[in-house]
């Protein structure tokens, strides 16, 4: 008989899956599941990583202060109200940990990003889902869904999987609308992609009050994934909370040094967002021109969705994509059976794929049952 068991809420989690990385044969593969950032780090940022080799016996600092600095310097803020973690994922559980629990609500979108039901659960409170409209976060729905257990609202602004974002004005409203004892967490993962005029990642909300915070991540446009880096702008008291809970030294020393570095290349991240740019508007219409309907995004993915009757339903493209070594997202953890999630990669790795789908698209395959 097991005598312990962990604590409520805990095996009610289903485990994050994450896109699909490896193949077992040995042929190349073309990883579009992730949305890693097309262009690889930044080649200071490996300099710097490498150039850390020889103190690993080191500590990190343990305050990444550097970082911090960079930080605040790019996008001019107090370095004080900013802090580090191991992946924005770090900071979205430290910010659970800290302010929800047993018997609060965890409320977020419907198709937000999977981690946040899970991040709910395991401190013992309860995940609600606000319903989305046309695939995109509603602001009426998520207030309806406010009850007085609500103690966080995370909002991925942009999306993923579905790409979409609401502008600044309809955040501002969600948060005036919001009680003021409710912490909205601004998931800004995707920022530096969104070119929208009337987008803005958090940073004025984060300022105007004192129960918002934002958060962004190196493992998207600045292609750090593997070293685990992100951080979180906040009032004050929120950075004083999640310091005193958060291990001495969450951020290795390489992920620091290579953060650091990646932020010195302007030239680097404006080439990425311009790759961006092109090969998502190019992807997009060569999918649309094979019938396939395509979501507006602003990120570095698209969300593909499929028509199921005709026989080449979406997880039969997932499939013959994966048979040919390219990988992308199934989205039926999300409960979008129909829909893909693509990343954007390389300008051969987007011709590939649409080969490859061109062909998918253009077989005959067996009819199972009458419509
Ligand atoms: C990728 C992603 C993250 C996690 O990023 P890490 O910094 O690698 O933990 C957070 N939120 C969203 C919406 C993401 O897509």
């Amino acid at each position: 008989m097991v005598s312990i068991s962990p604590k409520p809420g805990i095996s009610d989690i289903i485990p994050y899956v994450g896109g699909k990385s490896n193949l077992s044969s040995k042929r190349k593969i073309i990883k579009l599941s992730s949305n890693e950032g097309a262009l690889g780090p930044n080649p200071l940022a490996i300099k710097a990583f490498d150039s850390c080799a020889t103190s690993l016996h080191r500590y990190p600092d343990g305050a990444a202060e550097d970082l911090r600095n960079a930080i605040g310097e790019r996008y001019n803020l107090d370095p004080k109200k900013i802090i580090c973690g191991a992946g924005s994922d770090e900071l979205l559980t430290l910010l659970c940990r800290s302010f929800a629990g047993t018997g609060d609500e965890v409320l977020y979108s419907e198709y937000g990003f999977a981690m946040y039901p899970i991040m709910a659960l395991s401190v013992g409170a309860k995940p609600v889902k606000a319903p989305e409209k046309n695939l995109s976060a509603n602001v009426e729905n998520l207030l309806n869904a406010v009850t007085s257990r609500t103690k966080i609202v995370f909002l991925a602004n942009p999306n993923n999987p579905t790409g979409t974002y609401l502008s600044s004005s309809k955040m501002s409203h969600l948060r005036e609308k919001l009680r003021d004892d409710i912490l909205l967490v601004i998931d800004a993962a995707y920022a530096e992609f969104v070119h929208e005029g009337d987008y803005e990642p958090g940073l004025e909300l984060v300022n105007e009050g004192e129960n918002t915070v934002m958060t962004r991540t190196f493992s998207k446009i600045h292609a750090l994934g593997g070293l685990r880096l992100g951080w979180a702008y906040c009032p004050q008291h929120i950075v004083d909370a999640l310091n005193r809970i958060r291990s001495p030294f969450n951020v290795s020393t390489p992920a620091l040094e290579a953060g650091i570095a990646s932020f010195s290349d302007e030239e680097f991240l404006t080439r990425s967002q311009n790759h961006n740019d092109f090969w998502r508007e190019w992807t997009k219409n060569e999918l649309m021109n094979l019938g396939l309907s395509v979501g507006p995004s602003v990120c570095n993915f698209l969300l593909v969705c499929f028509n199921e009757k005709k026989n080449h339903g979406a997880s039969s493209a997932d499939s013959f994509l994966e048979s040919k070594g390219i990988l992308v997202r199934n989205l039926t953890n999300y409960n979008l059976p129909n829909c893909l999630r693509i990343s954007i990669g390389l300008e051969e790795e987007m011709k590939l794929l649409i080969d490859s789908l061109s062909l998918f698209l253009s077989q005959d395959t067996p009819v199972f049952g009458k419509d």
